[in-house]
């Protein structure tokens, strides 16, 4: 689309690391705006009630070309920065729509593009940007292990020209929605790898053959309306060119797409804490009780500006991160923190916009409770707070190793 093609050709040479005033691509957003609007509350909350999932609003997003910007041109996307994305899943959930639905599709493809072989790329990539294969679905998380990733238990076992696999994953979100599947599984047991990271390997399932030969997926009802699922792994024997990279190397390669699953997510959460602040202000104008707007009271408003300067705050360091990001510069830490400032940024608005809506905010057809509902979910995923937390107090100011 024209306004993506010009925004790819102005980011083609890398300058120094700067951060824009202002909004950032303002045409792209302008042109998501467009796009969502075609998209309003019934149309959310009816797929909310029956749990279904938006593939009207993911096609939509597909074929005006948002879902392929990071995918680099000669794969057939737009090749733009991960700002170019930031700003896009922002967007969608600054107008009420909810970006968790196609998110995953951005961080995701990152990892076939650094690590798969050309082959792969040349199979895949084209296919996803062209919006004939979908890639939303992320296999890291078991239930036994949670956060301690490398302790999973799920194997694949090299026999032939095959992996076997077995085991189990949970929250496995979009997988009745996508065809491709990136899974981190063992493929050597922990105790006879050399280092603790090693081990474990990367794969690109092919689920649209899996399902019924070997993998099990069941639908787990959740608070929100994230079509998430449990995985189960009977003997799933994949074709041993699925894998991604090197054998035993996968934990790393889904620590190197940490970084811009973290930005993308700040920017999910920055969307859903905008949209709560304007929605606030708007009702905290209009609702008159006692005579006056009940935003005419500091009890009202203040939460509302203090939500709205820890949100700026968050987007702040999500633009340093994603600055340094696209620089190809270390952005671990400001990654973890523009995550995490976001996370709470967004806790803190929603709150403060059902606190503002009173007894209102708890009726569906506001919008405001679904909204609420979705914007708890960055403090406890794709990591929860308190690991964000540890990773800084070790890695950045040094403090000793907790777990
Ligand atoms: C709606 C939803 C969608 C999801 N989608 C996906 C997906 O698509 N793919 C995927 O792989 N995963 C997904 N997840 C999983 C998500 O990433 C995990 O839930 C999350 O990482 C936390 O893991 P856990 O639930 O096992 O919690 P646990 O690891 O059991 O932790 C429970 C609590 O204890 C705390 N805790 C644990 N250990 C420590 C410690 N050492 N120090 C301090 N605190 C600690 C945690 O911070 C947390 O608050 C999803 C989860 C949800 C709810």
């Amino acid at each position: 689309m024209s306004t993506i093609a010009a925004a790819a050709k102005a980011a083609a040479a890398p300058g120094p690391i700067t951060m824009e005033v202002g909004e950032t691509y303002p045409e792209i957003r302008e042109s998501v705006r467009r796009v969502c609007a075609r998209f309003p509350g019934e149309y959310w909350r009816e797929k909310d009630r029956n749990r279904h999932y938006p593939s009207e609003f993911v096609a939509a997003l597909t074929e005006a070309g948002f879902l392929a910007v990071l995918i680099p041109e000669e794969y057939g996307g737009a090749g733009l920065g991960i700002s170019a994305g930031a700003a896009i899943l922002e967007e969608v959930n600054v107008s009420g729509c909810n970006a968790a639905a196609c998110h995953a599709q951005m961080y995701t493809m990152g990892t076939v593009l650094r690590h798969g072989t050309e082959r792969q790329k040349l199979e895949y990539l084209p296919k996803i940007a062209g919006g004939k294969l979908r890639l939303q679905a992320f296999g890291v998380t078991e239930p036994t292990s949670g956060s301690d990733t490398l302790s999973l238990r799920t194997t694949a076992v090299r026999e032939g020209e095959h992996y076997v696999v077995n085991g189990q994953k949970v929250w496995t979100s979009r997988a009745e929605h996508s065809d491709l599947l990136l899974l981190l599984a063992r493929t050597t047991p922990k105790e006879q790898v050399a280092k603790r990271t090693d081990g474990l390997s990367v794969f690109l399932v092919d689920m649209r053959e899996a399902k019924g030969a070997g993998l099990t997926i069941r639908p787990i009802r959740a608070m929100l309306n994230h079509n998430t699922t449990e995985l189960f792994f009977d003997n799933m024997r994949i074709p041993a060119a699925s894998l991604i990279g090197e054998e035993g190397r996968g934990f790393r390669y889904i620590l190197d797409g940490m970084n811009a699953e973290r930005i993308l997510v700040a920017a999910d959460a920055l969307g859903d804490a905008r949209w709560h602040i304007n929605k606030a202000t708007a009702y905290g104008k209009e609702r008159v009780v006692f005579g006056r707007p009940i935003g005419q009271n500091q009890g009202v408003q203040f939460p509302i500006a203090a939500a709205y300067m820890a949100t700026e705050a968050a987007s702040l360091m999500t633009r340093k991160a994603a600055a340094l990001f696209e620089a190809g510069e270390p952005c671990g830490a400001e990654a973890n923190m523009a995550k995490h400032l976001a996370a709470e940024a967004a806790w803190q608005a929603a709150d403060t916009c059902m606190q503002t809506f009173g007894g209102f905010g708890f009726a569906e057809e506001y919008d405001v409770e679904r909204k609420f509902r979705e914007a708890r979910i960055y403090r406890t995923a794709p990591i929860s707070s308190n690991m964000i937390l540890s990773y800084v107090a070790e890695h950045v100011l040094g403090l000793p190793r907790s777990y």
